[in-house]
C-alpha cells in the first residue's frame, strides 16, 4: 500500500499538493509538521503538513519529499484550521497564510542563502565528504544558494545535509546575518558588594562627611536598593539631587559599579510584579458586567472615554488567565507606540510577558514562536496585527485594544486580513473570551452592540473623576481676516500655550501631516512638480532641502526654477509637522520641541527616545502626526492644539468623517489626564462643521447615529460587504481593459449585487504602475462565500489570459 500526505505550500495556488512517503513516514508524520518537498523542475519549498492518506492524485505524478524538518509539528491543528478560515474569508490561497505567519527562518527554500559561520571554527578532518565539499565551496564563495549546493554534491537531496550542519553551527542562513540578536541593554548603578553589609557601610559613610553629596547619593542608592529596585543613573541623579558628575566620581572610587543589563533578558523568575491597583467602583462595575458578558459567550466591546482605566480592567482579566495557566493575547495597532503599555504590564507580569514585533528581527520572532507552542508557562503575547497567527496553544482571552485603528487590517500583500475581526474568529476556534476596546469604538463594532451581535459595557468617567479636557474650536478664517495669525498659530493658541509654559506644563501639536510643507507651486503658472513613478505631487522636506514622494521615496534636489515654465517664484502651500516644529521655534526661543512622525521615527528606539524626553520635562512640546493619538499616557500634558482640521474633514473617503472624530477625540485625551482638567484648542475653516461639534462635546451616540445613516443611504458598510479588486500594470490601457474585462466577466453575479468600475483611484500611478479598482458591493441578504467562489472562479480565467500575463490582479475583502 502506498501512503500520501497533502501538502500547504507558500504560493498563492488555491489547492495542496500530495508527496509520497513511505510507510514508517506516514507514521512519523502529523499535520502541521513541516517538510521539505520539491516542486517544478527545480524548486524546494518547506511546506506544512495537512493530512495523511492512502489515495494517490488522480491527474500528476507525484514525488517524493525531500526531508521531514520537524519532530514536533511547528504548526497547530487550530492554527491550520484558522489558516483556512482566512484564506476561505480574503479570497487567499492557504499557503500565503502560511508565508504571512511562518517566521522565515522556519521556510528553507531553494532561494535561501548559505553562509560560512563567522563564529565557528572547524577542522576538515571532522567533516564527513558532503560537509568537506560544501564549506570548500564556502572559501571560494562568499554564498550559496541551495540550488548551487545540489549543483555541487550533485544530488537532488541536500536540504538533510543542510539541516545537520545547521545543527553543527558550521553555516549559518543569510536572513540570519542581518539580524544577529541584541537585546536591549540599559546600564544600572550598584553599590560595590563589599559595602552590602552595614558596618562596612557604616564605615565608608563615616569616611565621606566632607563630602555631603556623595554621601547623600550613596545613601539614596541604598535605600532604593532594599527595594530590590534596578537603579538606573538618571533615577538616582533624580533621587539624590545630584549631578552624573556626583555619581562619576563613586564610580571612578570603585563604590559603584556600573553594569549593563539586557532589558529583555532580566528574567529573575523569583521576582514578585507589582501589586494590583484597587479598582474604583466604575471600573468594578464594567469589570462585573464584562464577566457577565463573557459568560453568555459573547464577544464585548468596551467603550471606556480616554483615562477611564481600561487598562487596569485588562489587567485583572490578565492576571486571571495567567494564574489558571492560560495564554493571552493583547492585540495593538502599531506596537512600537507602546512602549508605554509594555514596561506598564511588564511591572505586574514581569517574564510571562512576550512582545511580538514587527521591528524583531527573526531570532526574535522566532523566540517568541517557540515559546508560545511549548507553552511551558502562561504568558501574555503583545503584538500587532501580526500576532494573531502566533500557534497559541491555551489561549483563553483575547483583547483587541484600539480596536477602531485601521492599521489592524493587512493592505498589502495577501492575506488582507483583518486582525480584529480575525481575532472574533479565532476566540471562536480556541473557546476563549474576546474584549474589544476603545474611547472612540469603530461604527462596525458599535453597530454589532446595537444588533446583539456583541456585548456592550460603557464607561463613562475618567479615573480619579477627571473632568474630560475642555475642547474650544478657533475659527481661523475670522483669525485670518483679523490678521491674528502667526504662521498657522491663532492668538488664542499661542496665549494658552504660554500659559501652559508658565505652569510648568507641557503641550501637544497635533498636525496630520509629515514634512515642511506638502508641495512646492509655482506661483506664475501653478506647475507643481510630480514624481516621475506615481501621480502625486512631490512634498517639500526643509531639512534635507529635498523633495520627496511619499509613495515610493523618490527624491530630488529643490529646484531653483519652475521646471515648466523658468519662473522663480516657487511657493510652498500648506504645511505639515517640520514647519510647525520651525514656527514654534520661532515663537517659543526658550521652549524645546520634539517632533514625532514617520521622519524621526525610522531607528528602532527612537520613539521610546522621544517618550522619555517628554517623560522627564525635558522637552516642553510635542509635535506630530496621527502617531500622537495612540495610547500615549503623559502625566504633564495640560494643552493639546490641532493646527487644522481640514484636511482630515475633507478627505474622499466614506470612512473621513468617522476617522475625523476618532483622531481629535484620541489626541484630545492626551490633555490632562491627572488632576486639572485640560484643553484642546482645535483650528478650522469650518468651526460649524457637525464633525467638530460633535468631538467638542464628546457626543458619540449623535456621531454614530449621523454617520450611520449616510452609510445605509450610500450603501456601505455596516449595511453592505465591499470586496476591491485591484488591477495594476505598466500599460494604462492594458490596466484599464483588465479592470473592463473583470468586470464584463462578472455579469453572471447575483441579483442585487453591484459591480462598480473600473476607476482609477485619487493617485493612479504608483511606482511606475498604474492601478484601476473594481468595487463589489452587496447586502446582507447576499450569501457572501457563494459570490466569493464566484470572484475567484473569474480570476482564474482572467490568470489563464494571454493578454493579461502581466497585469497584477488583488482581492481585498472588507477593504479600507
Ligand atoms: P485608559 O486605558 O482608559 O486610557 P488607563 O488605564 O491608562 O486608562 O488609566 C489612566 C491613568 O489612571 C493611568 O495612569 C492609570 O495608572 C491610572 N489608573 C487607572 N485606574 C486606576 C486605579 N484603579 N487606581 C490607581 N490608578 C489608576
Ligand atoms: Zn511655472
Ligand atoms: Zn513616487
Amino acid at each position: 500500500m502506498s501512503h500520501f500526505i497533502d501538502v500547504i505550500i507558500p504560493l498563492p495556488l488555491e489547492r495542496l499538493f500530495a508527496y509520497r512517503v513511505t510507510a514508517a513516514e506516514a507514521d512519523f508524520l502529523q499535520p502541521g509538521m513541516r517538510v521539505a518537498v520539491p516542486f517544478g523542475k527545480s524548486k524546494i519549498y518547506t511546506g506544512v503538513v495537512h493530512n495523511i492518506h492512502q489515495s494517490p492524485p488522480l491527474n500528476y505524478e507525484v514525488k517524493d519529499i525531500e526531508l521531514i524538518i520537524d519532530e514536533q509539528p511547528s504548526i497547530t491543528i487550530d492554527q491550520l484550521k484558522f489558516w483556512e478560515w482566512i484564506a476561505s474569508y480574503y479570497v487567499c490561497s492557504v499557503g500565503q497564510v502560511m508565508r504571512a505567519a511562518l517566521p522565515k527562518s522556519l521556510m528553507l527554500e531553494s532561494e535561501t542563502i548559505i553562509l560560512k559561520n563567522p563564529d565557528t571554527e572547524f577542522k576538515d578532518d571532522l567533516l564527513n565528504d558532503k560537509q568537506f565539499l560544501i564549506m570548500e565551496a564556502l572559501l571560494h564563495r562568499p554564498a550559496l544558494k541551495i540550488k548551487e549546493v545540489m549543483e555541487i554534491l550533485d544530488r537532488k537531496s541536500v536540504l538533510p545535509i543542510l539541516k545537520k550542519m545547521l545543527e553543527l553551527e558550521l553555516i549559518i542562513l543569510q536572513e540570519e546575518v542581518y539580524s544577529t540578536y541584541k537585546p536591549k541593554t540599559v546600564k544600572y548603578i550598584f553599590l560595590n558588594a563589599r559595602y552590602k553589609d552595614e558596618e562596612h557601610l557604616k564605615n565608608l559613610l563615616d569616611d565621606m562627611t566632607r563630602a555631603p553629596k556623595q554621601r547623600d547619593t550613596v545613601m539614596s542608592l541604598f535605600m532604593l536598593q532594599t527595594g530590590n529596585k534596578l537603579v538606573t543613573s538618571k533615577l538616582l541623579q533624580d533621587r539624590a539631587g545630584v549631578s552624573r558628575a556626583v555619581i562619576k566620581a563613586l564610580i571612578d572610587k570603585k563604590i559603584f559599579i556600573e553594569e549593563e543589563q539586557a532589558v529583555d533578558r532580566v528574567r529573575d523568575e523569583k521576582e514578585k510584579g507589582r501589586e494590583l491597583y484597587e479598582l474604583q467602583p466604575a471600573q468594578q462595575d464594567a469589570l462585573n458586567e464584562i464577566r457577565e458578558q463573557f459568560d453568555a459567550g459573547k464577544t464585548t466591546l468596551l467603550h471606556g472615554v480616554t483615562s477611564s482605566g481600561k487598562t487596569e480592567i485588562y489587567v485583572r482579566l490578565i492576571q486571571e488567565q495567567l494564574e489558571l495557566g492560560h495564554q493571552v493575547l493583547y492585540l495593538l495597532p502599531e506596537i512600537a507606540l507602546t512602549t508605554q503599555l509594555i514596561s506598564r504590564l511588564k511591572q505586574y507580569f514581569k517574564h510571562q510577558v512576550l512582545v511580538y514585533h514587527s521591528k524583531y528581527n527573526l531570532n526574535e520572532r522566532l523566540e517568541v514562536w517557540n515559546h508560545v507552542i511549548e507553552h511551558k508557562e502562561p504568558y501574555v503575547i503583545i503584538g500587532a496585527r501580526s500576532a494573531i497567527l502566533l500557534p497559541f496553544q491555551n489561549v483563553k482571552l483575547i483583547i483587541v485594544d484600539e480596536e477602531h485603528e485601521t492599521s489592524f487590517k493587512q493592505f498589502d500583500p495577501d492575506p488582507r486580513y483583518h486582525a480584529r475581526d480575525a481575532a472574533v474568529v479565532l476566540g471562536n476556534i480556541k473557546k476563549a473570551n474576546v474584549l474589544l476596546g476603545s474611547a472612540t469604538p469603530s461604527l462596525e463594532s458599535y453597530y454589532n452592540t446595537t444588533t446583539g451581535k456583541y456585548g456592550l459595557v460603557e464607561l463613562k468617567e475618567r479615573y480619579g473623576k477627571v473632568l474630560m479636557p475642555d475642547i474650544q474650536i478657533i475659527d481661523i478664517k475670522d483669525k485670518h481676516k483679523r490678521k491674528k495669525m502667526k504662521g498657522h498659530f491663532s492668538d488664542s493658541l499661542i496665549e494658552q500655550m504660554q500659559e501652559a509654559f508658565k505652569n510648568n506644563n507641557q503641550v501637544i501639536l497635533f498636525q496630520n501631516r509629515r514634512g515642511y510643507a506638502p508641495i512646492l507651486e509655482c506661483n506664475t503658472c501653478g506647475n507643481a512638480p510630480q514624481c516621475p513613478n506615481c501621480d502625486v505631487s512631490l512634498t517639500f522636506h526643509q531639512f534635507k532641502k529635498q523633495l520627496r514622494c511619499h509613495y515610493c521615496g523618490y527624491h530630488t534636489i529643490v529646484p531653483l526654477e519652475c521646471p515648466s515654465c523658468s519662473s522663480t517664484a516657487l511657493d510652498t502651500k500648506g504645511f505639515g509637522t517640520q514647519q510647525i516644529e520651525e514656527e514654534f521655534k520661532e515663537l517659543f526661543p526658550d521652549h524645546k520641541i520634539a517632533r514625532m512622525d514617520l521622519d524621526t521615527t525610522r531607528g528602532k528606539n527612537s520613539i521610546e527616545k522621544i517618550i522619555e524626553q517628554i517623560d522627564t520635562g525635558e522637552v516642553h512640546c510635542l509635535v506630530g502626526t496621527q502617531m500622537l493619538t495612540k495610547g500615549l499616557d503623559f502625566r504633564n500634558v495640560s494643552l493639546v492644539g490641532v493646527l487644522s482640521a481640514d484636511s482630515m474633514l475633507n478627505f474622499p473617503d466614506f470612512r473621513a468623517h468617522e476617522r475625523c472624530f476618532h483622531l481629535l477625540t484620541q489626541v484630545s485625551g492626551r490633555a490632562g489626564r491627572t488632576v486639572e482638567r485640560g484643553k484642546v484648542l482645535i483650528q478650522s475653516y469650518n468651526p460649524d462643521h457637525q464633525i467638530l461639534q460633535q468631538v467638542s462635546t464628546y457626543d458619540y451616540s449623535t456621531m454614530f447615529k449621523e454617520q450611520l445613516e449616510d452609510r445605509y443611504q450610500f450603501k456601505y458598510p455596516p449595511y453592505q460587504r465591499l470586496i476591491r479588486l485591484t488591477f495594476k500594470n505598466r500599460d494604462y490601457n492594458t490596466t484599464l481593459q483588465a479592470g473592463q474585462w473583470f468586470v464584463n466577466a462578472l455579469n453572471q453575479i447575483e441579483h442585487g449585487v453591484e459591480v462598480l468600475g473600473p476607476e482609477f483611484p485619487a493617485v493612479a500611478r504608483v511606482r511606475n504602475l498604474y492601478q484601476v479598482h473594481v468595487m463589489v458591493k452587496m447586502g446582507k441578504q447576499h450569501h457572501p462565500n457563494n459570490i466569493k467562489n464566484y470572484i475567484r472562479k473569474v480570476k482564474r480565467s482572467f490568470e489563464s489570459i494571454k493578454g493579461f500575463n502581466s497585469v497584477r490582479c488583488n482581492v481585498d475583502v472588507d477593504c479600507y
